[in-house]
């Protein structure tokens, strides 16, 4: 069971959803505007947000920076659009996953139930793993480098743990795709690319001048510590 919020204006959309979603045991709140669902995101702290991008009042792409920038709730874009360069530029605004209209109330749970168990991350007892200056706190999903703490969206953080797993070891984006991502089939390397890009620059490098993360032309991405 999860707290839900659902923000979607479409009231036939919302009210199906809402039903659905109970139904599959998640205790759901709904906003019908963007505002609105601010709000209820900001008081209620929900465990993740359904995000409608057509809201009457502000589009939701700005909706999804404004609570970026005060909060890390997951958060689940519902999309009108199957486009690569849509889908990375909602993920660059800091979505946590998407669904493409339209979905089944099964699909969308399918999804919620992915990203909760991404962000609940390992057990107690998880050791840190050290790559180098490194430090990757597996049950508190934390990273420092160098002493340093690095702060990282649940993405980043399982892909760079993903890859810590298997440091030393090049890692293919299909394989990337399919245990941090969980697409088991197709998907785009352009969003691994995106979050490596991202990664990078947390950690204080170039694609051009790597220290830990190590490009394998038409291979992968390999994970090991500055030589
Ligand atoms: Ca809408």
């Amino acid at each position: 069971m999860a707290r839900l919020l659902l923000i979607e204006d479409d009231p036939a959309i919302r009210t199906t959803l809402l039903r659905s979603l109970r139904e599959r045991g998640h205790a759901v709140a709904a906003a019908a505007a963007a505002m609105e669902g601010l709000q209820t995101a900001l008081a209620e702290r929900p465990d993740l947000i359904v995000l409608d991008l057509g809201l009457p009042d502000l589009d939701g792409r700005e909706l999804l920076r404004m609570l970026r920038a005060v909060s890390r709730i997951p958060v689940i874009v519902a999309t009108a659009r199957d486009e690569e360069t849509e889908m990375v530029r909602l993920l660059d605004a800091g979505a946590d996953d998407y669904v493409v209209k339209p979905f089944t109330a099964a699909q969308l749970d399918a999804r919620v139930r992915a990203v909760l168990r991404r962000g609940s991350g390992a057990p107690g007892t998880a050791p840190v793993l050290e790559v180098g200056g490194l430090r990757i706190d597996q049950s508190a999903r934390t990273v420092t480098l160098d002493g340093a703490g690095v702060e990282l969206t649940p993405r980043e953080f399982d892909l760079l743990h993903h890859l810590a797993l298997r440091a030393g070891q090049v890692v293919t984006k299909r394989e990337l795709l399919s245990e941090v991502w969980q697409v088991p089939y197709g998907g785009a390397d352009k969003t691994v690319d995106v979050h490596l890009s991202w990664l990078r620059r947390k950690l204080g490098e170039t694609a051009q001048e790597p220290r830990y993360l190590h490009t394998v032309r038409g291979v992968g991405v390999k994970l090991s510590g500055p030589a």
